[in-house]
């Protein structure tokens, strides 16, 4: 057992003094007490918080991160830039990437996401297959990578391998630059299996599954795929790619006459285990039966807005008891303060409105977005997370509120300086399973991460 003595802590009943969270050998919270004795015990100074799970993460995206800026060539007749013209982009680049490289990349990513004060990554994880498309001898290779990295630097992960076999809505055959997503239902059981066996005792890791989207997936597919794992794990996550972008929305409709939301809501039973990430195109009835379903909408404000992919409606969905959690999906910024900023700067440039999604009247809408976040990503990565209380994992970060402009501040106000007035990184220090592996804002890996990752990019870049 260690006992950490924090200065003040954000615990589920609200913001304390002098908390002391004493941590077991597994690394979960066995007591919290507040108003903890300080005398001869060292104090950690600033505001302590429960890490905040990231639900949403392509890691290998990180390479590619800012390659896709410059606008397509003037052509009559061209498509203007958009998510298609920047998936052409990424595709090339993952044509060469081999698993030590997606280890390295995740590698640094996972490094930066610590960092950035998020503790568990949600991993989205598609690319399963070597470069010419074939299986690996152990199928669950490239998952095993990714896991590897998550554990290397230190962060909790949710494995969520992807189910992709098709290009398009009624089983369209893939196409060459998503040879090495493809697996049927058994191929794709293996993965999982294969994980749920390795990591059923770990404390860090859970699995769960990702049908990518109901392009890449038929009904049938779905549906074999979701009874078996149902047999494995019933509780496990399921998180789903759903309607990013409008001609999404408009293929699903030519297919089988429903948005893909309603699809979904009709077809499937979409309860608390399921996560939508980018709901972006809503109507409100599906707005209201996602909301009253209990299911996760997961958002990537940043990526979404990076993309063009277009604006959640989050006041009616967060109005009707909908359940949010943030996720920096093509990671081209790793940043929880700028996700949440901008979760609220779109809906106040859509409404003309301040303090949209505070939750009420007199009410800060920093904390507000930081606990809805929390809860979310919480359920979405289906791990004991998300508040510090006994039991859960001891995830905490900690922020330094000797400058400006958290100085001074207290309570939600901490908040609210962060989410909204903040242009540099505060989290000074970062704990997960009450293991230490950010301090002083640095980790104990960055110089090496940051070198393997040059050398991995200066390859990818050449090739
Ligand atoms: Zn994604």
């Amino acid at each position: 057992m260690t006992t950490l003595l924090f200065e003040t802590a954000l615990l589920p009943d609200g913001w304390a003094n002098n908390v002391a969270i004493t941590i077991d050998a597994d690394g979960a919270i066995a007591q919290v007490e507040k108003d903890a004795e300080i005398k001869g015990s060292t104090v950690v100074t600033g505001a302590a918080l429960p890490g905040m799970p990231n639900l949403h993460s392509h890691a290998f995206q990180r390479a590619i991160a800012g390659f896709g800026e410059v606008s397509g060539p003037e052509q009559a007749g061209a498509e203007p830039d958009s998510f298609w013209s920047w998936r052409k982009i990424m595709y090339g680049f993952l044509a060469s990437m081999n698993p030590e490289d997606v280890q390295t990349i995740a590698t640094k990513l996972y490094v930066d996401m610590l960092k950035a004060g998020y503790t568990t990554v949600g991993e989205f994880h598609y690319l399963h297959h070597d470069i010419n498309g074939s299986a690996f001898a152990d199928r669950a290779e490239m998952s095993n990578r990714v896991i590897g990295a998550a554990e290397n630097a230190g962060i909790g992960i949710t494995q969520l391998p992807v189910l992709y076999n098709y290009s398009g809505f009624g089983g369209q055959p893939a196409n060459d630059g998503q040879r090495r997503f493809l697996n049927d239902a058994d191929g794709f059981m293996d993965i999982v299996s294969s994980l749920h066996k390795a990591h059923a005792d770990s404390f860090n890791v859970r699995v769960g599954i990702a049908p990518h989207s109901l392009r890449a997936a038929t009904p049938e597919l779905l549906n074999e795929v979701i009874s078996a794992l149902n047999s494995i794990d019933s509780a496990s996550p399921i998180h789903i790619h759903i309607a990013e972008q409008t001609k999404e929305v408009d293929d699903c409709l030519a297919w089988s006459n429903k948005r893909p939301v309603e699809w979904l809501l009709d077809n499937q039973d979409v309860n608390e285990r399921w996560c939508l990430i980018h709901a972006t195109h809503l109507v409100d009835s599906e707005t209201d039966q996602l909301a009253a379903s209990g299911a996760v909408a997961g958002l990537c404000p940043v990526t979404e807005a990076n993309l063009g992919d277009g604006l959640f409606p989050a006041r009616r969905f967060m109005d009707k008891g909908g359940v949010i959690g943030i996720g920096s999906d093509s990671h081209i910024s790793v940043n929880m303060k700028e996700e949440l900023r901008w979760l609220e700067y779109g809906q106040r440039l859509f409404s003309h409105e301040r303090a949209v999604l505070s939750g009420g009247a007199d009410r800060s809408t920093g904390r507000n977005l930081y606990d809805a976040a929390l809860a979310g990503g919480t359920q979405a990565c289906g791990r004991p997370i998300g508040a510090l209380k006994v039991g859960n994992r001891a995830d905490i970060i900690v922020l330094d509120c000797n400058a400006s402009p958290l100085y001074g501040r207290a309570g939600d106000g901490i908040l609210d300086a962060w989410m909204f007035a903040c242009d540099t990184n505060p989290v000074r220090d970062v704990y997960v399973g009450g293991k230490q592996v950010v301090s002083g804002g640095t980790h104990s890996l960055d110089e090496m991460a940051e070198a393997d990752f040059q050398q991995v990019l200066s390859r990818l870049m050449d090739a």
